[in-house]
């Protein structure tokens, strides 16, 4: 959980930590994983639900992750009905093999291109998971901020 100067408060739910907590422990981030983060935003909080993990459709390369919609979509679909049609996608998340997180300029372009397209949520949550921590920033209007570093 954090709380930067902009009045973002952001909340992982406890599968959401279990996740994260697991790829910094296990992950060997020869190639980059990823996928859409799910939860709800209530004005400037913002509560990240659930996650989806790479599908076998997704191509993943040492310094890249494509996401596919395929396995990631059908997910959300399910989640959308078993918790009442509540939850909205949030954003995405992927991996970098990096101990200080630096996003890259495709990754600032896809990110645009995600909050040019949007329609669920008016802020879009945007996280780089490193070798120790990860980075979120989010995305409101046109702007990309980053709201900071959290140690998982
Ligand atoms: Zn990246």
């Amino acid at each position: 959980m954090t709380e930067d100067d902009k009045g973002f408060e952001i909340v992982f739910s406890p599968k959401v930590i279990e996740i994260f907590e697991r790829y910094i422990r296990e992950y060997q981030y020869r190639v980059e994983a990823g996928g859409i983060l799910v939860g709800k935003a209530e004005g400037r909080k913002i509560t990240i639900i659930d996650m989806t993990e790479p599908y076998e459709e997704d191509r993943r390369g040492r310094f890249t992750f494509k996401r596919s919609s395929k396995g990631h979509q059908e997910y959300m679909d399910e989640l959308w009905s078993s918790y009442d049609e509540t939850l909205t996608y949030l954003g995405e998340w992927h991996t970098h093999d990096q101990k200080k997180i630096f996003p890259s300029p495709v990754d600032y372009n896809n990110w645009k291109q995600i909050m040019s397209r949007s329609h669920n949520s008016e802020i879009l949550v945007f996280i780089i998971l490193g070798r120790k921590n990860l980075s979120i920033w989010i995305g409101e209007e046109k702007r990309i901020v980053s709201v900071g570093e959290v140690d998982v």
